[in-house]
């Protein structure tokens, strides 16, 4: 089947040093919120913005003799995204003890998959304009819990600790390092938040944290990448940094251009990048050291002794498979070639599942270029000018499409149509009644229209003169029969009429 429109792959992103050219190696490991109720081994609940301390269970705060049980639903949400994303899904994970302390972490340790994660390699295509794309390899996703928040500026002398977030499910999405440029990083994010929304399997609400990425960043030298890409030799490719806890694609950018620069300064000045993690300071727009590779966390990983092995089963997860959803890039492949629109376009009305859905609902049995066109120029303009989502769109999909049926049957003409979407955006109402009962129908009535040709042609003599001299000047008189009628004569009608008895 036809998933992606055929494509190119861009060219990396090249910044000129003081003494060469250098290109990016950019890989992401993106933590996303599994979107479900409860969490990942506990039944408290996920609810962003409660009380704080309100969503907490015993074996979320850590209390003694507490044990884990696996949530089958956050399970089902990593399989879910693991299909989405092409991967395969191991029917054999298993979880892992990451020990550090926090005072935001009660357990002392993280309960993640180090070793064996429940999805392996897959991919994303990011999508970098009409025809351009590039395919980033996903190396795994694992499930992990999230750990709760430290709140430092509530008070002068004490911090807090709110565990409501302690315990909830993540998916650690971690992709090779294909990605070549800042915009693609930015794109990269961008498509895998439309993927997991697509899904249903994470919100991909960036200001609450619920989608979060550490970027690593390298340079090296033109020729480098399709070399690592050609024998699998990362040593390559230049030493990178981590850049923690992204939730911006503005900062993602940022960060990485001004990264890049960093290590182009340091090698070119003779020095040596050193391993190291990052922070971004979006107020100074630059990176600064959190920690190097030395001072780095022994984790003391060891599987988890208090859960089993997870084993699921290939029925299970066919059937997970079988209730996908069309996911964006077949759905945007379907669009250009069912409705003769343009990449871009599909591009437009295929952002979120639900907008797609509304143009579908407005293009059924109808032409589907003029719907994508109204959905897209009429309604999403008027809906983005007013911060709107397609959701609360006072015009409904009925009846936009009604609007289309009277302009189909030549019973309304563009410029009415124009008006008519106003009425039923700030009145709403049926738009074949309110044709009807506004008088807003188009006059074909060719009767009527000479009528109104006559009465112009003999108000103006002189004009009448003129355009028998030069035909060009025809024009004027259709727009003011059209002015007279209130946009309501049909424009082809008009003319014919208008050049018919000029020319007489
Ligand atoms: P580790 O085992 O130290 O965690 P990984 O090889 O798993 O390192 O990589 C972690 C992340 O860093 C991945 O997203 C990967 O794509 C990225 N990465 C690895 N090497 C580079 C590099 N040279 N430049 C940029 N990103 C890299
Ligand atoms: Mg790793």
């Amino acid at each position: 089947m036809l998933d992606h429109l055929a494509y190119e792959e861009p060219a990396p992103k090249v910044i000129a040093g003081a003494k060469q050219d250098w290109e990016l190696v950019i890989g992401l490991e993106v933590h996303a919120q599994v979107a479900s109720k409860a969490k990942l081994f506990s039944g408290a609940s996920t609810e962003f913005g409660a009380e704080p301390n309100s969503n907490v269970a015993f074996v979320d705060a850590a209390m003694p003799g507490m044990l884990p049980v696996i949530n089958e639903y956050c399970v089902a949400q990593a399989v879910r995204t693991g299909l989405g994303l092409k991967a395969r899904i191991n029917l054999m994970s298993a979880f892992d003890r990451k020990n550090y302390f926090y005072p935001d972490l009660p357990q002392g340790y993280q309960i993640s998959q180090l070793y064996h994660p429940i999805v392996g390699e897959g991919e994303v295509i990011v999508d970098m304009g009409p025809g351009i794309a590039r395919r980033v390899r996903i190396e795994r996703i694992h499930l992990e819990q999230d750990a709760g928040k430290s709140i430092h500026d509530m008070d002068p002398t004490m911090s807090f600790v709110d565990l409501n977030r302690t315990g909830v499910a993540l998916m650690e999405i971690v992709s090779r390092p294909d990605i070549r440029g800042p915009e693609e990083a930015a794109a990269y994010v961008g498509k895998l938040r439309q993927i997991l929304r697509y899904l249903g399997t994470c919100d991909g609400n960036m200001q609450n944290g619920n989608l979060r990425a550490d970027v690593n960043v390298s340079i090296c030298t033109p020729g480098a990448y399709e070399e690592f890409r050609a024998t699998g030799d990362h040593s390559v490719l230049g030493t990178r940094c981590e850049i923690k806890n992204m939730n911006s694609m503005r900062f993602i950018q940022q960060a990485i251009e001004y990264e890049a620069r960093r290590q182009i300064a340091i090698v070119e000045d003779g020095g040596t990048v050193v391993q190291e993690t990052r922070l971004y300071d979006p107020d100074r727009g630059e990176t600064r050291s959190m920690r190097s590779k030395e001072e780095a966390h022994d984790y003391r990983y060891f599987p988890c002794p208090d859960l089993l092995p997870l084993e699921i089963e290939q029925a299970w997860v066919d059937a997970i498979a079988a209730s996908l959803p069309e996911l964006p890039d077949a759905r945007k492949a379907r669009f250009v070639k069912d409705f003769g629109m343009t990449e871009y376009d599909a591009g437009v009305l295929t952002a979120e599942a639900e907008n797609a859905a509304f143009f579908e609902a407005v293009a059924a049995g109808r032409d589907g270029k003029q719907a994508a066109n109204w959905v897209i120029n009429e309604l999403f303009g008027r809906l983005n000018k007013q911060g709107l989502g397609v959701a609360d769109s006072p015009v409904s999909a009925a009846q936009l499409g009604g609007v289309l049926d009277l302009l189909a049957a030549n019973t309304i003409s563009g410029k009415i149509a124009k008006d008519l979407f106003e009425i039923l955006w700030t009145e709403g109402g049926d738009p074949a009644e309110i044709v009807e009962a506004r008088g807003m129908k188009q006059v074909t009535d060719t009767g009527a229209i000479e009528a109104a040709v006559d009465e112009i042609i003999a108000a103006n003599p002189a004009q009448v003169e003129k355009a028998r001299q030069n035909p060009k000047l025809a024009g004027w008189f259709v727009g003011q029969v059209l002015k007279a009628t209130g946009g309501k004569a049909n424009p082809a009608a008009v003319n014919e009429i208008v050049a018919r008895k000029l020319g007489g």
